[in-house]
């Protein structure tokens, strides 16, 4: 699974960062997670396609998490899209994009399934043989919501020379790594344990979206590989962030410790900062595994 962030800064676009929007790839399926100004622009420059994109997920109606979807939307249109497209969003999204079209007396050349989040409980959306998403409340002025990507595990792992080895037929290694035993002509029964290794666990990605610092979602996020929490603020703008609705670089620390996770990455800056390394240096007292995301940088799990 990789991140790619398209945006990273909050309400303004400032010193060349735009607002939130991220893609997602697992297993070659493209999922964006919000699509700020910009979006089509940024991920034309990064090279990220749209051909491959059939789930866009917004987590609120903050114009810095959905000004740049009319225009999505509307270019993979002309482009000649015709598979349909999955989209998860606030409800009122629906009847603002339907506005849209009526005003412009324009159709979409695909269908556009609209999939209303559910306010103030954790749903499942997306589930998959290869991943699922789950969307989880968060605490903003509006609604708001948390996404919580999990890869699903790989299965059991065949050796193939262990395998020869006991003589199993090429034909039956998928049931061996269904977890099957093998029974062979002379009635020796080969054990699955012994030919595979164990099983992976798949990756999980969690994207929390503009929230004050609340644990509320801790359950939902805990012991996630990598967690993007938004950090508006630093530490000396504590007062403001939560009256906003924000974080701060060292609350979105907290979290991470808290929930056990293994890297976090920074985002959601706000316009007032150029320079983003005091975010690096106020959540790394907290939390020693930090990134401050750059636009157009993956980050793998
Ligand atoms: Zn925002
Ligand atoms: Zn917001």
């Amino acid at each position: 699974m990789t991140i790619t962030i398209l945006g990273n800064n909050s309400a303004l676009p400032a010193y060349d960062r735009h607002p939130t929007a991220q893609i997602v790839t697992v297993d070659s399926e493209v999922l964006l997670i919000d699509c700020g100004e910009g979006t089509q622009m940024q991920m034309q420059l990064y090279g990220q396609k749209w051909r491959k994109l059939n789930h866009i997920f917004i987590s609120h109606l903050h114009g810095d998490h959905y000004f740049g979807l009319p225009g999505l939307i509307n270019s993979m249109s002309l482009l000649g899209r015709t598979q349909p497209l999955n989209l998860y969003a606030p409800i009122a999204l629906k009847s603002i994009i339907e506005q849209m079209m009526l005003a412009a007396d324009s159709q979409l050349n695909y269908l556009l399934h609209f999939h209303p989040l559910n306010v103030g409980e954790a749903t499942l959306l997306v589930e998959n043989k290869a991943f699922s998403v789950k969307s989880f409340p968060v605490e903003h002025r509006i609604d708001c919501h948390g996404f919580l990507i999990e890869e699903k595990s790989h299965g059991l792992k065949l050796l193939p020379e262990k395998c020869r080895e006991y003589q199993i037929p090429a034909y039956f290694y998928q049931r061996i790594k269904d977890g099957e035993d093998y029974e062979r002509n002379d009635g020796f029964t080969v054990k699955s344990e012994w030919v595979t290794t164990p099983a992976l666990p798949g990756k999980k990605y969690a994207y929390t979206a503009d929230t004050r610092y609340t644990e509320s979602f801790l359950p939902h996020i805990i012991h996630s590989d990598l967690l993007y929490h938004e950090s508006t603020y630093l530490d000396a703008e504590a007062e403001k962030a939560a009256q906003r609705f924000h974080s701060t670089s060292k609350q979105a620390a907290l979290i991470a410790k808290a929930a056990g996770v293994k890297k976090l990455l920074l985002g959601h800056f706000s316009s007032k900062y150029k320079d983003l390394q005091p975010f690096q240096e106020e959540a790394t007292e907290i939390f020693s595994n930090v990134y401050v995301t750059k636009e157009g940088e993956s980050y793998e799990i």
